[in-house]
């Protein structure tokens, strides 16, 4: 997969936050993810190794019933994350409805917490167990719950460009970050206002 590719799914900062932007580019609405698109994903962000992510693509031949499950389950989830993180960044409430489809799967998860190496420090990382396909979304999860237990003082942010659906964790020095992508959302915005001021 190109480098350039896995940088633009994994601008939100967090899993979760990946995962409730796929498959939407900087400055488009958002829209749902394909069976190929969500296989994609899941390898860019380390979800699934190369050889795990060749089975599931082949899965829709294989067994279209389980291929099936597995994204209708992906797409309630990342429905309840961007209704979630939606109410988040405008600070209103968090409904039940919304966080069901994550308790579903902590539900189910079996696994651990490991110390992995984040640059030059360390952070907790949830290791969901490797298998049966009900584990795919495991750390998905976790990561959504640890996102929604900072309420109002979390760092998550919705890009400033109104036909953006992205959001992204502002873990820049100052807190200011307005954009999902400098390059293009930051800068048509600078594009449009000079233009407006120069109109
Ligand atoms: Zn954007």
């Amino acid at each position: 997969m190109p480098d350039s590719i896995s940088a633009r799914m994994l601008l939100g900062g967090r899993l979760a936050v990946d995962f409730a932007n796929a498959p939407s580019y900087p400055g488009m609405a958002a829209r749902e993810p394909s069976w190929e698109e969500l296989v994609v994903f899941l390898e860019a962000s380390h979800v699934v190794s190369r050889e795990r992510g060749a089975n599931l693509m082949a899965l829709p031949e294989s067994d279209p019933q389980a291929a099936e499950k597995i994204l209708s389950r992906a797409i309630r989830l990342r429905e309840g994350l961007r209704k979630a993180f939606g109410a988040m960044v405008k600070k209103e409430r968090i409904q039940a409805e919304w966080i069901a489809p994550i308790n579903e799967i902590l539900r189910i998860t079996e696994g651990h917490d490991e110390l992995t190496q984040d640059g030059a420090g360390w952070k907790l990382e949830f290791m969901a167990r490797e298998g049966g396909v009900d584990w795919l979304f495991a750390a998905v999860a976790r990561s959504a719950a640890e996102i929604i237990v900072e309420g109002s003082h979390s760092r998550l942010r919705a890009c400033a460009n109104p036909s953006c659906s992205l959001y992204f964790f502002d873990v820049s020095r100052t807190h200011r970050r307005r954009w999902c992508s400098m390059a293009i959302c930051g800068n048509r915005h600078k594009v449009s206002s000079f233009a407006k001021r120069h109109g």
